[in-house]
This record gives C-alpha cells, structure tokens and sequence, in this order.
C-alpha cells in the first residue's frame, strides 16, 4: 500500500505519521530524512544535495525524485524478500505537481500504483489558534501549549525552569504568511489527485485518537 498524508502545519500530520505507518507496515518516506540519511552516507546524489543545501538552495525536483526512487526500490526489495513491509507513506512529499508527475512515474516503474492522498483538514482560524499558543523554552527547546499543554506555572518551564516565549515563527501573523503558502502550494496537488480519485479528505479538527481512527478506516476499506 503506498499512502500520502498531507495537512498543514498545526494540522497533526506528523504525529498522524507517526501513529499510522507502523500500525499498517509502511515505512515513512519523507524527503528531509532522506537528504539527512543520503548526506549522511556521502553517496554521490547525498553529495549534490549537501552542496545544495549549504548554498541555501532547495533541493530541484529531479534530485528529490532521484532520492526517493532510490528509496522505493530498497523498499521494494524489502517487500519481495519476505520482510514485514506493506509499502509506503509519504510525508511531506510531493509538494509540486512536477514530484507528483515524477511519483506516478517511479511506482508505475515497480508495477505499483498510489492507493489513496489523505488530506487532514483543519480550518485556518483553528491552525492559528493552535500553533500562536505554541511556547517554546528559550533553555532547553520544550514545547509547550497555552490551553492544550500549558506549563505547570505561567511561563515557567517544568524540566528546567527556564523561561517561556513565543517564537517569532510562531505569531499571527508570521503564521498566516506560511499557511498561504501552503495553501497557494498545496492546491494545484489536491486537485491533481482529486481528479484521479484517490484524494479523501479526513476532518482534523477533532481528538486526535479520533482522527487516527478515521484515517485508518479510510485506508481499510
Ligand atoms: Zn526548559
């Protein structure tokens, strides 16, 4: 099975990730792991990506789709030698039609094909309450919550009593800036794999036991 999550920041999709590809045996494929791993293994594309990154470039779209094709194929290779490996969830790839092209192309190469783009839908309004209440330790890097997750004293850090404060990413309108881009990035793919119909799009705005267990029905089915 090869699953993409998608959702903006504050919508979940990465503890979502974290819940559901080992409940249904997929090894999470996402690309900034992958350039930390490839770097890390000095292979010739880990090269080109590190040279890449240090210029502060982003990394084209053929180097990515190089990237995770060659992942594929471990995990491909993993699946016909009997491992306990169901396929695939990407997480934060692709984020362009041109990778999503590219993607198609990859898995129809190893006889496979996408079952299903689940989008975690949360409304703006609740995307910039959740992620302005965000605090974070200006000692230790904690992240902490003004109404879900809120220190034990105001402002205070409970591991190591350092102060509290509100990142600079992290105010309105800084927030704002990045969910647009998000959006305006995000829609030319939402409509991409609409129109193939393997697009579902599952409601983010309620517990997050909750949304685990409608995202593991709609891939069930
Ligand atoms: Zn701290």
């Amino acid at each position: 099975m090869y699953v993409i999550l998608m959702g903006a920041q504050g919508s979940g999709k990465g503890t979502q990730a974290e819940r559901i590809g080992p409940q249904l045996k997929l090894v999470k494929v996402a690309t900034g792991d992958l350039f930390r791993a490839a770097i890390a293994q000095k292979s010739e594309l880990g090269l080109k990506v590190q040279s890449i990154i240090e210029a502060g470039d982003l990394v084209p779209d053929e180097l990515t789709s190089a990237i995770v094709q060659v992942r594929l194929a471990q995990i491909a290779a993993q699946r016909s030698s009997g491992d306990d490996v169901a396929g695939a969830l990407f997480d934060g790839f692709p984020r362009t039609e041109a990778q999503a092209r590219s993607l198609d192309e990859i898995l129809a190469s190893q006889g496979v094909s996408l079952d299903a783009v689940v989008e975690i839908d949360v409304p703006r309004e609740k995307l910039i309450d959740r992620l302005s209440g965000r605090r974070t330790c200006e000692n230790c890097g904690a992240v902490y919550h003004v109404e879900s997750d809120p220190p034990k004293v105001d402002g205070i850090c409970d591991k190591c009593g350092g102060k509290l404060i509100q990142r600079e990413d992290d105010t309105p309108d800084a927030i704002a800036r990045r969910l647009s881009l998000y959006d305006n990035s995000t829609r030319p793919l939402l409509d991409y794999y609409r129109a193939k119909g393997v697009l579902v799009t599952v409601d983010g705005d309620q517990h997050i036991d909750k949304v685990t267990q409608d995202i593991l029905a709609v891939l069930q089915k």
